[in-house]
C-alpha cells in the first residue's frame, strides 16, 4: 500500500496530465505579421499553435496600400494581400485560426489561461503576444464626435469618401505624409498640419510629399478642435500656432489623424512588465516577457523599428523561444 505522501504525488501527476491533455502548446494572440510568422514557425515545429486574430485580422498592414518595402515582392504589395499569404501560409502548416478576440488572460497560474469575447476558455503551456499597436488620437473636441462623419485614422479605408474634398493630415511622421500622398489621389488640396517645423518622417517620403503640387504644409501648429456636425461632417478645425501663439479656423472638409500609435496591452496590465507608455518589456535579443513561457513580439514591444519585417522577425524568434521554452519542461 501506497503511503499519503507518495499516493500524494501520483495523485497530483494525474491531475496535472489531465489538466494537460486540454492544454495548447502555443497560443498566439494577434494577427499581424509578428503573430502569423510565430505561428507559421511554431506549426512547423509541429506544436499546433492556436492564434486569436483579434478585432482587425491582419493587423495595421490589413489597412494599408502598397507595402514596398517587405522584401521577396519587387514590385510591392498590397498590405491585405501580403497578410492573407501570411494567414494561408500559418494554416498550410497546421496553425487553428480563430476570429476571436482576447478579453482576459490569467499569466499568474500555469498552465495560463485566455478567454475570449465569445467566452472561449483555453489553456496554454505558452503564450506568445503579438497584439501590435493602434493608432493615437488628439484628444481634442470634435475628434470622438466626428469619428466617422469627417474624421478619419486611416486614409486607405476612408479615402474614397473624401472624393472632391479638400482634406487636413495631422502629423509629420511617416504615416502622415503616407496618408496625405495617398489622400491627393481623390483630393484636390491636402493639408499637413505638424507642431514643429521639421518633419520626423523618412527623406523618400519628405521628397514625394514636397514634390506633390496637392499638399500644403502649416509648420509649428496643432489642432485643437475638429468643428462640424454628424450631419453635415466636418466644416473646419481650429488651429494654434505654437510660435505666435495664435488661433484660428481653417475650413477643411475632412480630417485624418496619423500621430503615431499606443500598444495594445491593456489586458496585460498588472500581468507583466511595462515601460511607462504601456509597451510589453522583453529581454533582449530574447522574446522572453517577465512571466516565463509568455513572449511578445512585433509592434507591442518595439516602439523604435515598427516595420512589417521586424515584426515578422520577432515573431519568428518568439516561435523558437516558445519552442525552447517547452522542451526545456519535458
Ligand atoms: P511617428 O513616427 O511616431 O510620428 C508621429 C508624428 O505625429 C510625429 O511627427 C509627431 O510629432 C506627431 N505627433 C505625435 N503626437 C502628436 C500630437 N498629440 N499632436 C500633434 N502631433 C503629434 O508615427 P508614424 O508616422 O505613425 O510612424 C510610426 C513608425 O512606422 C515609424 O517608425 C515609421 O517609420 C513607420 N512607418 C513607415 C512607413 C513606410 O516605411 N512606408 C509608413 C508608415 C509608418 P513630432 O515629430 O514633433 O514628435
Amino acid at each position: 500500500m501506497l503511503d499519503f505522501n507518495v499516493s500524494g504525488v501520483i495523485l497530483f501527476n494525474f491531475l496535472e496530465e489531465v489538466l494537460e491533455m486540454g492544454t495548447e502548446n502555443v497560443v498566439i494572440i494577434g494577427s499581424g505579421p509578428a503573430g502569423y510568422t510565430a505561428a507559421i514557425y511554431a506549426a512547423r515545429a509541429d506544436l499546433a499553435p492556436l492564434l486569436f486574430e483579434g478585432v482587425q485580422p491582419g493587423g495595421q498592414l490589413a489597412i494599408t496600400t502598397d507595402v514596398e518595402n517587405y522584401p521577396g515582392f519587387p514590385e510591392g504589395i498590397l498590405g491585405p494581400d501580403l497578410m492573407n499569404n501570411m494567414k494561408k501560409q500559418a494554416e498550410r502548416f497546421g496553425t487553428r485560426i480563430v476570429f476571436e478576440e482576447v478579453v482576459k488572460v490569467n499569466f499568474n497560474d500555469y498552465p495560463f489561461t485566455i478567454i475570449t469575447d465569445k467566452d472561449r476558455e483555453v489553456y496554454a503551456k505558452s503564450v506568445i503576444i503579438a497584439t501590435g499597436a493602434a493608432a493615437k488620437k488628439l484628444g481634442v473636441p470634435g475628434e470622438e464626435e466626428l469619428l466617422g462623419f469627417g474624421v478619419s485614422m486611416c486614409a486607405t479605408c476612408d479615402g474614397f469618401f473624401f472624393k472632391g474634398k479638400e482634406l487636413v493630415v495631422v502629423g509629420g511622421g511617416d504615416s502622415a505624409l503616407e496618408e496625405a500622398i495617398y489622400l491627393t489621389k481623390f483630393s484636390p488640396k491636402v493639408t499637413i498640419v505638424h507642431r514643429r517645423d521639421k518633419l520626423r518622417a523618412s527623406k523618400i517620403l519628405q521628397k514625394r510629399a514636397f514634390n506633390n503640387p496637392k499638399i500644403e504644409w502649416i509648420w509649428s501648429s496643432v489642432v485643437t478642435e475638429i468643428i462640424g456636425t454628424r450631419e453635415k461632417g466636418v466644416e473646419a478645425v481650429k488651429i494654434k500656432n505654437l510660435v505666435e501663439d495664435k488661433e484660428y479656423i481653417f475650413s477643411t472638409q475632412g480630417v485624418f489623424i496619423a500621430i503615431g500609435h499606443l500598444p495594445n496591452t491593456s489586458i496585460f496590465r498588472g500581468q507583466l512588465d511595462m515601460d511607462d507608455k504601456g509597451y510589453i518589456k522583453v529581454n533582449h535579443p530574447y522574446t522572453y516577457t517577465s512571466v516565463e513561457g509568455v513572449f511578445a513580439a512585433g509592434d507591442v514591444v518595439d516602439y523604435i523599428y515598427r516595420q512589417a519585417v521586424t515584426a515578422a522577425g520577432m515573431g519568428c524568434k518568439a516561435a523558437i523561444d516558445a519552442e525552447r521554452f517547452l522542451e526545456s519542461r519535458q
